[in-house]
């Protein structure tokens, strides 16, 4: 069964960004006092009992100065496109205002499921305030409180009863998962376009596999793959859509499904801000990547152009230094076939066991070479390494105290470990252990 998705939508100032926080456990997020305060995080993977759902605050998503109205609606509107169950906030110490009626009203023809959920209801004797909120028409109402953490799971509970049953279709694990990300135009729908058309690859069918994604299986050289679609690929004009945080929450649910994320660059233009954030997207998810430079047919070259934008490349993605830069062109398909084989390369790597005995040979020597480090005349000691985890590998070291592991010999052990095994591509995971 597929991850349910789930909104937020309420007036500014009622508390979704501290909900959201809650809810998700994301620090990263600010909380002010101000109203409107820009948030860095509008989309986030909860778990309640067990169950996964994914978090929108659509408060996070403003479009421009509209006036309160018109952004109500624009929220309201994504709500209803995105989410499989929406939270309808309000504030039990104000009262129904205006602006909850006109949302109720979206809402409400929207046949989606909505839960009702009374906020800043911080002790148990506020609970009077719930009365009038019955007549928005959405049933009980859930009295909760950010600042307190108060009523959240049965407001969750509430959620789950409410979720549809999502057949979100699974691919067998051989099945290759990736999609496109970047910033506007820098040719992701050319590239998806270039690579079904060219000879050789196979496409089974476009399967609107879900209403949020729309997936293309293909078969190259015996290979399947899923491409899996993202916001700037298909424009279908919304106001809403045209906003960048829109695009970075819907590059965000196709990299969570993806095995491999290619980071599209334009070439042409260069690189800049946007385009780092969009890779940190991908290298936080934990993914494989491919970093790809397309059109570069328009650019004008010699036999230097192409190491020089690689530099260029490893010093603005130093986080990205084990991704695998790939140069081609969409438009002319020049150098299109180099793609796909680095996809696959990486998606190995990314899967990549090492056996225990193997590692530890190889953490032995590296220890040799370059002594674990001292602090307050207390030595690192390692006593063994396991890799715990795939995609990405993840390897677990038990240590005398894992306080003394510091960033830069952890670094000196990613760079030691992938001398010895080719991980290409992906991010490596370290993680130190007190054994007991
Ligand atoms: P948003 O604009 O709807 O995302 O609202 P915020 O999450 O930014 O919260 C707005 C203000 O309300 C902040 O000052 C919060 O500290 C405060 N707030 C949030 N939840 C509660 C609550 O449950 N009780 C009280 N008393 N204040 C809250
Ligand atoms: P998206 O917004 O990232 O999906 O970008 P598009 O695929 O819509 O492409 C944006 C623009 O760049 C269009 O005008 C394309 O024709 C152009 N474009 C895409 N790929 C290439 C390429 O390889 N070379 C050149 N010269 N132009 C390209």
């Amino acid at each position: 069964m597929g991850i349910p998705v789930v909104a937020i939508v309420g007036r500014p100032n009622i508390g979704k960004s501290t909900i959201f926080n809650r809810i998700i456990g994301d620090r990263v997020s600010i909380v002010d006092d101000k109203p409107g305060v820009t948030r860095d995080r509008i989309y986030g993977t909860g778990e309640w009992l067990n169950r996964k759902f994914h978090l929108i605050d659509t408060g996070g998503i403003e479009v421009g100065d509209e006036p309160l109205l018109v952004q109500m609606r624009h929220q309201a509107e994504l709500a209803i496109d995105e989410a499989d169950v929406i939270i309808f906030m309000v504030n039990g110490r104000e009262g129904i205002t205006a602006a909850d009626e006109e949302v109720a009203n979206l809402l409400f023809r929207s046949n989606k499921p909505i839960v009702l959920a009374v906020n800043k209801v911080d002790n148990f004797e506020m609970r009077d305030l719930m009365y009038e909120f019955y007549s928005l028409g959405f049933g009980d109402p859930f009295p909760i409180s950010g600042t307190h953490g108060l009523g959240l799971g049965d407001l969750l509970d509430q959620v789950f009863e409410l979720a549809p049953e999502k057949d979100e279709y699974e691919y067998n694990e051989d099945v290759i998962q990736f999609s496109l990300i970047g910033r506007p135009n820098v040719g992701k729908s050319s590239l998806t376009n270039s690579i079904l058309g060219e000879e050789r690859v196979i496409v089974s069918n476009i399967a609107g596999t879900t209403r949020d994604a729309i997936d293309t299986p293909f078969t190259r050289d015996g290979q399947e793959y899923v491409i899996i679609d993202t916001a700037g690929m298909r424009k279908r004009g919304k106001v809403y859509e045209s906003t960048e945080r829109y695009s970075v929450m819907r590059a965000q649910k196709a990299i969570e499904r993806s095995n491999v994320v290619l980071v599209v660059l334009d070439g042409e233009e260069g690189i800049i801000e946007q385009d780092k954030r969009v890779a940190g997207l991908a290298h936080e998810a934990g993914k494989a990547i491919v970093i790809v430079v397309n059109k570069w047919d328009a650019v004008e070259k010699d036999d230097k152009t192409m190491k020089k934008m690689e530099e260029k490349i490893r010093q603005e993605f130093l986080f990205l230094d084990y991704a695998p830069v790939v140069f081609l062109s969409a438009l002319t398909s020049k150098r299109l076939q180099t793609l796909l084989p680095v996809i696959k390369q990486v998606a190995e790597t990314h899967r990549r066991r090492i056996s225990t005995s193997v590692l530890n040979d190889v953490i032995v020597d590296a220890v040799a070479m370059n002594p674990t480090p001292t602090d307050k005349g207390q030595r690192l000691k390692i006593n063994y390494a396991t890799q715990v985890a795939i995609e990405p590998p993840t390897f677990v070291l038990f240590v005398n105290d894992p306080e003394l592991l510091h960033f830069s010999y952890k670094r000196y052990l990613e760079n030691q470990i992938r001398k010895a095994f080719d991980f290409t591509g992906t991010p490596i995971h370290i993680v130190a252990r007190q054994k007991n």
